[in-house]
């Protein structure tokens, strides 16, 4: 209540235009993740890894935009690749060939990647990629894990969401290799798709055992089913994701954020003979469209980032300072546990540990004051907890965020141990 009431107060500004975008948007919010009561900060601008909002408050950014914000803000480089890609015009209804550029880039550094196609966003890539598996086996069944999140319409935390689309789902338990494996041969006649992210992202950066996918794989493999990498967010661990780092191969993967350069982004892509069936000068060629899946932004912005910022060897950069930063925050206190791989990390309010979803303690009140209160110290991160470090956040931000959550634990640290 404390807490609540002085961020309140701090932020007049931030309040007035959550109730003017109130009066034409349901809870003033079009992305449900970002609200939180008593009203969530406006941001008025943003440079390198700081945003400020609209009462002049400026804040280190440790959430990245869910991982797409990889570039930090306004970077200079993705900057000009955007004014390059509004020198030569958009809405071109044509072939560019910027798509191509951005296709051999991601085909080269992803193991699983022969043949790609773009879309406009996550949910939509991992849409098609359960489309492209149910064409090619004529089944229906989709095997995914409680605590996935695949997109707006792909949720799987807490059982489902009312607004998924209506495949035939079956939700085992992560990282449960005989749930798994009891679940693939029930339904082997009919399993199109094994959807799984490498590492569970909104479901609490918990990572995927190496056994656990490569049961999989196999599953997959003994019962004609596709495989599919959900590596929106996991795509960031190596210069080919966690499949290169893993070893383990999927049928399908799908990317998203951060890969369009920070602007609306999505792609799916995968084996030939899968990717195939939408080559359009094949007879019976399924067709699959979009009004965006070229735009120049995307298409400019994904490639140029990928090459010029974020080269293989910065990726192994970002993740050995997320791995750094995980073990000093963890080393703060055995009331905090902080699950993740690499950049991406999500604090837990429990000391045991967290290998699905199943594991983890509901902690609403504990998550708000921490949320709050980091902010209060000027530091911006999802308020279930969640850390994506951007390419801008370096050593000094890393430090004072150890010490700010070294504050937090003095000031608080009664009220979780209770
Ligand atoms: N898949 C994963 C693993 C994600 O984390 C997300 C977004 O958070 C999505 C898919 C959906 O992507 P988008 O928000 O671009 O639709």
């Amino acid at each position: 209540g404390e807490v609540r009431n002085r961020f309140a107060a701090a932020n007049p500004g931030s309040r007035a235009a959550h109730d003017t975008a109130s009066a034409v948007m349901p809870g003033g919010n079009t992305r449900t993740t970002l609200f939180y009561p008593p009203f969530p900060l406006t941001m008025a601008g943003a440079e390198g890894c700081r945003l400020t909002d609209l009462d002049g408050h400026t804040y280190v950014d440790l959430l990245g935009d869910y991982t797409a914000g990889l570039y930090g803000h306004s970077n200079h480089i993705i900057r000009k690749a955007v004014e390059s890609a509004l020198d030569g015009g958009w809405n071109l209804g044509a072939h560019g060939e910027r798509e191509a550029r951005l296709a051999a880039v991601l085909c080269a550094r992803f193991p699983s990647l022969d043949l790609v196609r773009f879309t406009n966003s996550g949910t939509e890539a991992n849409l098609l990629a359960l489309a492209t598996a149910t064409t090619r086996t004529g089944r229906g069944t989709i095997l995914v894990f409680e605590g996935g999140y695949h997109g707006a319409v792909l949720t799987f935390a807490g059982g489902g969401s009312p607004v998924n689309v209506p495949h035939r789902f079956v939700v085992g338990h992560y990282n449960d290799l005989d749930a798994a494996a009891a679940l693939a041969d029930e339904h082997a006649a009919d399993l199109a798709a094994i959807l799984v992210e490498p590492v569970l992202g909104a479901g609490g950066c918990v990572p995927a055992t190496r056994a656990f996918l490569e049961l999989l794989r196999r599953k997959a493999t003994e019962t004609g089913a596709v495989l599919v990498f959900d590596e929106v967010m996991t795509s960031r661990m190596s210069g080919g994701g966690m499949q290169e780092l893993l070893g383990i191969t999927p049928d399908l993967t799908t990317l998203g954020k951060y890969a369009g350069g920070g602007m609306s982004f999505g792609a799916f892509g995968g084996r030939r003979e899968l990717m195939s069936m939408y080559d359009p000068r094949r007879p019976g060629a399924v067709p699959h469209a979009g009004t965006f899946n070229n735009n120049v932004f995307s298409m400019t912005a994904g490639y140029v980032g990928l090459t010029e910022l974020f080269p293989p060897q910065v990726s192994e950069a970002l993740f050995a300072r997320g791995e750094r930063l995980r073990t000093r925050l963890g080393e703060l206190s055995t009331e905090l546990r902080w699950t993740g791989v690499g950049s991406m990390m999500t604090v837990h309010f429990q000391r045991e540990p967290i290998a699905s979803a199943r594991d983890m303690r509901p902690t609403p009140e504990l998550n708000e004051l921490f949320h709050l209160d980091m902010l209060h110290r000027g530091f911006h991160l999802a308020r279930r907890g969640m850390i994506a470090l951007s390419l801008e956040v370096g050593d000094a931000e890393c430090d004072a965020f150890v010490e700010a959550v070294a504050g937090f634990l003095t000031d608080h640290g009664c009220h979780l141990a209770s």
